[in-house]
């Protein structure tokens, strides 16, 4: 009755593991993960199909051939699992001759013991009926043990590989968990079977009837898991070099990029820490974010590296993810584009200082004076504004050559400019006239100061082009406060130079004001 409830149960296991191995065979191209998936199935259908056997045969040599029979079904659950454990864990696993050849070492031993059992009954020691319907039942040997000690190592390891990736993975697929959870009730009811040693009939199949389900649901459902342990591709193929450091600033982790980078860097394997830790020094305690690197390690490059902390599942910091980005060509293009405007500017400058400037001179022309004089006005601090003339110029011309009265002009000038104090004004206004600006000086503290100078020029013949040349000049004087316009106080000061002519030349006249007159008188 019990055999006949354990053979309906054995008969589910079947079904389910056989559609399971269809099932997953079919999708084999899909990845690893499906092959290996249906070498468990197929394992558990041949395993629960040999253990069926024993529930009917009360023959004790049929069952001894049924027991030994089921061992191909072990070897493929145990290494259907352990491949499975690799293709969940890596997306680009492939089942390769040398892992394949180390795999059939154990399952070749254990078939050549179990086929000469008959002879030492090493592996299983004999048959004996149980309780349960008098259904006969193995009591094992020593190599048996060895088997299965090394069967169950395999597994665990599977496990444990498959549970680290579940603890790693970012997504938490629950496909990892179910597959570990999927071994546990075969490898229970195998186990107790195991021990009982001899007192129970092996009812793994009914262990696989409950794993072979969630089995196929992994199956079903584990593409994401089975097939892309996508972040991994993503990482290797990153064309930015990504390093992975942990808190001590070791390396935990490279990818190709990064490995590429350092070796453009001239840096070795066994040099990385070091480097490391060299480029960490370059960057603020804790960095976080983007840090611009210039000229590393002396190779001309630029590394722009953004700077990530890494926390455990805890909260705690795990070190730091480094990702560099080449800006070298950037930065060059930039440094470019700066010396381009820098140079720009500089030519701005230069060109608004020549508009600014009178040619032959060097000082500033009337244009700028028209500047000069409106913000000093508006700027309402007091200042003294004066026109002078050079007496008789044209006679100096004629007697000495126009390129003389162009040196006297520049003599003039450099006088002018030398005695005259930081930030006071000198312009050429027109041919052999200049203009003065003379700030917080009062009109009769300009009169006296330009009388000085008149006096000082026209003491002393100039020495130009081998020649003394006597030079005078007269100027008029006003005041600067209360203009409102340039204009009506250069007419002021045109009004007082021409007195100054009119009076018999070299001297200086102070301007009578004209403040109320809007436009100049005209000169007579
Ligand atoms: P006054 O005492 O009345 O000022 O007599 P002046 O001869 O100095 O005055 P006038 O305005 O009659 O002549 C000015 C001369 O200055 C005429 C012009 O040839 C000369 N002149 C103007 N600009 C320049 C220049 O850049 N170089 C030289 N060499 N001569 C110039
Ligand atoms: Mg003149
Ligand atoms: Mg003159």
């Amino acid at each position: 009755m019990a055999t006949l409830a354990m053979a309906a149960l054995f008969a589910v296991a079947i079904l389910i593991a056989a559609s399971l191995t269809v099932i997953a065979w079919r999708r084999r191209r899909e990845g690893a993960g499906f092959a290996a998936i249906a070498a468990i199935a197929a394992g558990a259908t041949w395993w629960s199909l040999a253990t069926t056997i024993p529930l009917f045969s009360r023959d004790p040599t049929v069952v001894m051939v049924a027991i030994s029979l089921l061992y191909p079904g072990v070897y493929l659950v145990v290494g259907g699992w352990w491949a499975t454990s690799r293709a969940l864990t890596n997306r680009f696993w492939r089942l390769d001759r040398r892992s394949a050849l180390l795999l059939s070492i154990e399952p070749a031993l254990a078939t050549i013991a179990i086929i000469t059992n008959p002879w030492h009954h090493l592996f299983i020691e004999h048959v004996q009926p149980t309780a349960i319907d008098g259904a006969y039942a193995a009591t094992f040997g020593p190599l048996f043990w060895v088997h299965t000690v090394y069967c169950y190592v395999l597994v665990v390891i599977s496990a444990v590989t498959v549970f680290r990736m579940y603890i790693r993975q970012t997504g938490r697929y629950r496909g990892y968990l179910l597959a570990i959870i999927a071994l546990l009730p075969a490898s229970v009811i195998n186990l107790t079977g195991i021990l009982a040693g001899g007192r129970l009939v092996d009812l793994t199949a009914c262990g696989f009837a409950l794993s072979a389900p969630t089995m196929y649901w992994v199956a079903r459902h584990s593409t994401p898991a089975l097939a892309p342990v996508v972040h991994r591709e993503v990482f290797q193929n990153m064309t930015d070099p990504v390093l992975v450091i942990d808190p001590a600033h070791r390396l935990v982790e490279a990818n190709p990029a990064a490995a590429g980078l350092l070796a453009r860097l001239g840096i070795s394997d066994d040099d990385v820490a070091r480097n490391i830790e060299v480029l960490l020094s370059q960057l603020p305690e804790n960095a976080e974010g983007d840090y611009v690197l210039r000229n590393v390690r002396g190779v001309g490059m630029d590394l722009n590296v953004r700077v990530s902390p890494l926390l455990s599942r805890n909260g705690e910091p795990a070190g730091s993810i480094l990702v560099a980005h080449d800006i070298t060509e950037q930065t060059r293009q930039t440094e470019q584009l700066r010396m381009q405007l820098a140079t720009i500017e500089a030519l701005q400058a230069s060109l608004a200082e020549q508009a600014a400037r009178d040619y032959l001179t060097g000082l500033y022309n009337r244009r700028h004076l028209m500047t000069e004089l409106a913000s000093a006005l508006e700027g309402g601090t007091g200042f003294t504004f004066v026109l002078l003339d050079i007496d008789f110029f044209k006679k100096i011309n004629d007697e000495y050559g126009h390129n003389t009265g162009d040196d006297v002009l520049v003599n003039v000038a450099s006088r002018l400019i030398s005695t005259l104090r930081p930030g006071d004004v000198a312009a050429r206004y027109g041919g052999e006239e200049f203009a003065l600006l003379l700030h917080g000086l009062s009109a009769g503290e300009a009169t006296a100061w330009v009388d000085g100078l008149r006096h000082a020029v026209a003491s002393t013949p100039m020495r130009v082009n081998d020649a003394d040349v006597a030079v005078t000049f007269s100027a008029g004087v006003a005041a600067g406060d209360g203009y409102r316009c340039p204009v009506s106080l250069i007419d002021d000061a045109d009004q007082a130079l021409y007195v100054a002519k009119a009076n018999g030349r070299n001297r200086v006249e102070q301007a009578t004001r004209h403040l109320a007159r809007g436009v100049s008188a005209a000169r007579p």
